[in-house]
């Protein structure tokens, strides 16, 4: 792993960083170019503003690894109201919820049981909860929890989840998934991981992408193929055309803020495209993250902050 991207990794988990970061409104400031905003009026404006460039949205209300069952049932609050907002406003767009967030690593039970009252809550308005992934420790027990919810009469259009390309389990992971019929967004994988469990090597990464989206889009299920990589779009593109799978049977899924030219070319070529638009007080490790996949993102965000 390049040592600036270790670097952010290691620096998005410094607290007293995040919590100097997240109370400062220079921070607030730096993190807009990637975070809507802090609050829950701030995602459904960007949200309106995506839709109304022809982009599905999926909302994410920042925050990980809570440390009480009360503040489990907060997090999960805002995902309520945001189903409530989006039905309201008839916006197209989802949630992606992480089950850190939801209380995993306290109780799983309790993060399971959470998961499901969202997914019953979006199946009741027409809507989808996406789980995130988060680091391997935690992949085994979100599959489990994903495929429970999925399995309940009545749920199985209302969850899906995450698979990261990095993972040397992932193709086991997704023929089991494709074979449940669960949609699966696929990327390549936002943490640190061991030799043990991930590729090292980046092209090994890339190359698991390629065979892992190969079998995705030949799965009868909704997909989304979330990557900024071009190669692997223009890969993505020209296997679909070999192949006569219509645009329409799967999606491209890209975060807010990262290569908006090449979401608006996507659309413009008759792409199903979705932008993930994190918002929230809670912003700080989301946003090292994006730094550690792309170091110049800090020459590029201090240049805009100095033009402001
Ligand atoms: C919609 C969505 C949801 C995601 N959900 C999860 C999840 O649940 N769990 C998880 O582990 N990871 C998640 N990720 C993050 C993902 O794992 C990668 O870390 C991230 O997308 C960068 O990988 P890449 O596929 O864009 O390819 P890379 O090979 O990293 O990048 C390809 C090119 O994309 C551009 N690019 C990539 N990242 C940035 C950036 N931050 N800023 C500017 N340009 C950039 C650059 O031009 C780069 O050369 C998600 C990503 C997306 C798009």
């Amino acid at each position: 792993m390049p040592v600036l991207r270790s670097a952010f990794i290691a620096l998005s988990r410094n607290r007293n960083l995040r919590s100097f970061a997240e109370k400062s409104s220079i921070g607030n400031k730096l993190s807009s170019r990637f975070v809507a905003g802090l609050e829950i009026s701030d995602a459904m404006r960007v949200a309106e503003s995506v839709n109304r460039q022809g982009m599905h949205v999926t909302l994410d209300s920042l925050g990980e690894s809570v440390t009480s069952e009360a503040e489990a049932h907060k997090a999960a609050g805002v995902y309520h109201r945001l189903l409530d907002e989006i039905a309201a406003r008839k916006l197209n767009s989802n949630v992606s919820v992480k089950l850190t967030q939801m209380g995993l690593t306290l109780d799983p039970q309790l993060a399971g049981t959470i998961a499901e009252s969202l997914a019953e809550h979006a199946r009741s308005t027409g809507n989808f909860v996406r789980i995130d992934m988060e680091d391997s420790s935690l992949t085994q027990i979100t599959m489990d929890i994903v495929r429970r919810i999925h399995a309940k009469p009545g749920l199985n259009s209302a969850i899906g989840i995450v698979i990261q390309s990095y993972l040397y389990r992932s193709q086991a992971d997704v023929e089991q998934l494709i074979a449940d019929g669960i949609r699966i967004r696929l990327c390549k994988g936002a943490y640190k991981e061991p030799p043990e469990v991930a590729f090292p090597k980046k092209s090994d990464v890339d190359a698991n992408y390629l065979k892992l989206t190969w079998m995705l889009l030949q799965s009868p299920v909704y997909h989304g193929i979330a990557t900024h990589d071009e190669k692997v779009i223009e890969a993505t593109k020209s296997f679909a055309r070999q192949h006569g799978i219509a645009p329409s049977r799967f999606e491209f899924q890209m975060l807010y803020g990262v290569r908006r030219d090449l979401q608006r070319q996507l659309i413009a070529d008759g792409y199903n495209v979705r932008v993930y638009v994190p918002f929230g007080r809670e912003w700080y490790p989301y946003f090292m993250r994006r730094l550690a996949e792309r170091p110049a993102n800090v020459f590029f965000i201090a240049k805009n902050l100095l033009r402001k």
